[in-house]
């Protein structure tokens, strides 16, 4: 198996994260088989504990590790299957090393960072799954942070370990463009690459993140500089779609590039799945606005999936979508009807705690009344619960306990299991459970009549059984439920197309395969607007 390790310099969010998944992509179109990897040097275990302000959307697996956003780019973009050994903490690092050191396994050495903490990391890169040909894996952060310093000590002894000639480095850098000079620099990127120089790590490619070409001066200046051989220096301009970018590194000459440093044959390039997306995006048609009723609306990486997700479904209804992304903080029963005035369909994605909640359920409220389509994800559904308990099945003051302990209609309660947890860090109902899918259920429609689906999870709380019947009686079907028993999704019968469902849809969604729920929904919002 080849490495590919990848990591960022000058400044962070240059797409890193893309551009491995990117690269992923391109290599599945040469027919090799990937898998990639992530290195987050914070000491937390896992973001599961993180708030999305400092961390973004926390991506779920199917086997319930809770892990960084990238890991929703790689999956997205690739057919590789990612489990928890994918995604690798410092804190996960640390424990590990910590927890050994308590059991008297170092035999009386002194436990340092080198070696015990790189053996440890190159440990975890052996992510051998049986069948990937080359792991990409990026590391997070910026080239010179304190904390990632032991993970590129790391990679340094592992590409010494297993052949030099077995490993590839991909540094992603920035070229700003002054518009003073109209220039554009590369003393920063010959700066971060002098830095890993020093650390013992020469790149082999250049990923140059820029919004200007590059002259072939400055191309010159980049390989002469940072003694990368000159077809390693690779342009990776801005883009307005990200599904251009495996084409546009291939037109850069970047699998060819892998395909020689590794001495792998070269199969030729397929490129005709990214051609076909990049059609879809050029056919769309029909404008749409649906409103993302959420808590951290301000934020580009809160509800990552969930954006990503609704484009896989506009793509398929070949339709011009925009999201209007409304704070749940701000709307109430007055301003509800305005804020929603242009929006075809509603969405209330996932959330923890309490701001916002009553927002959510005035927006709620208005789709259900007005026969607009309404998707709500995770606690979007167990607020469509508690909204319909409230204004249709008359339990008033009904609530879920995460908000009101002491509701009088505990209509969404903690698991069984959840009310015994004492640690918050991945404890939650995490990962892929099956779902039966009630016939005849608009749901079940949705999934083109499959009996039975697998979906991922992360919740404490749950629709709490005892009041099935009352909610059903006043119209409110329970359309999808766990073998176990519990309750999975609902739905408003009387409704054009109204669902919520506990788990998280938006993990499974793929440009190439729009999750049916975001498909079906924005069908529905499309029919509604027409
Ligand atoms: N806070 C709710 C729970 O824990 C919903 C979680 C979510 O939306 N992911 O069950």
């Amino acid at each position: 198996m080849r490495h590919i390790f990848i990591t960022g310099g000058v400044v962070s969010s240059l797409g890193k994260g893309l551009t491995a998944a990117a690269l992923g992509a391109l290599l599945e179109c040469r027919g090799l088989r990937v898998t990639l990897q992530k290195l987050d040097p914070y000491l937390n275990v896992d973001p599961g504990t993180m708030s999305p302000f400092q961390h973004g959307e926390v991506y779920v697996l199917d086997d319930g590790a809770e892990t960084d956003l990238d890991l929703g780019h790689y999956e997205r973009f690739t057919h590789a299957k990612l489990g928890r050994g994918n995604s690798v903490s410092a804190g996960q690092i640390y424990e590990t090393v910590l927890l050994r050191e308590r059991r008297g396994d170092f035999l009386g050495q002194t436990v340092q960072v080198i070696p015990h903490v790189t053996d440890e990391i190159r440990a975890r890169l052996h992510v051998d799954d049986g069948v990937a040909d080359v792991a990409i894996v990026e590391l997070g952060g910026t080239v010179g942070d304190m904390e990632g310093m032991p993970f590129l000590e790391a990679l340094r002894q592992f590409a010494l370990d297993v052949g030099r000639s077995n490993v590839l480095f991909g540094h992603v850098t920035l070229l700003p463009y002054l518009r003073m000079a109209d220039e554009v620099k590369t003393k920063p990127a010959q700066q971060s690459v002098a830095t890993l120089r020093t650390l013992g790590i020469q790149p082999d490619i250049l990923f140059c993140r820029t919004e200007r070409h590059l002259s072939d001066e400055v191309r010159k200046k980049l390989s002469l500089f940072c003694n990368v051989p000159a077809p390693g220096v690779v342009q990776e301009l801005d883009v307005t779609s990200i599904y251009a970018v495996p084409a546009m590194l291939h037109d850069e000459g970047v699998d060819r590039f892998i395909l020689d440093h590794f001495g792998l044959p070269a199969t030729p390039c397929d490129l005709s799945p990214w051609a076909k997306v990049r059609e879809m995006e050029r056919r769309r048609r029909h404008p749409l606005t649906i409103a993302l009723v959420g808590k951290y609306v301000d934020l580009q990486d809160a509800y990552k999936s969930v954006y990503e997700a609704l484009e896989h479904g506009a793509l398929a209804c070949s339709c011009r979508l925009d999201v209007v992304r409304v704070d749940s903080e701000i709307v109430d029963e007055g301003n509800v009807m305005g804020m929603l005035k242009d929006c075809s369909g509603v969405l209330v994605p996932g959330g923890f705690g309490n701001r916002g909640i009553l927002g959510k359920m005035c927006a709620i409220r208005h789709a259900r009344e007005n026969g607009i389509p309404y998707l709500g994800i995770c606690l979007g559904m167990q607020l469509a619960v508690v909204e319909f308990a409230r204004n249709r099945a008359g339990l008033a003051g009904a609530h879920s306990t995460e908000f009101d302990p002491a509701t009088p209609h505990p209509v969404v309660e903690p698991m069984e299991e959840q009310k015994r947890v004492s640690n918050m860090g991945g404890s939650m109902r995490l990962g892929s459970y099956p779902c039966h899918v009630a016939r005849h259920s608009l749901l079940s429609r949705v999934y083109g009549g499959q009996e039975r689906v697998d979906e991922r999870h992360r919740h404490r709380y749950e629709f709490n059984g005892h009041y099935r019947t009352a909610l059903e009686d006043c119209g409110m079907a329970i359309s999808g439920v766990h073998p176990g028993g519990l309750v999975e999704a609902v739905e408003v019968v009387a409704h054009p197309w109204f669902v919520g469902v506990q788990f998280h849809p938006e993990f499974r969604s793929k440009p190439h395969g729009p999750h049916p729920l975001f498909r079906e929904f924005i069908a529905a919002s499309l029919r509604h607007c027409q």
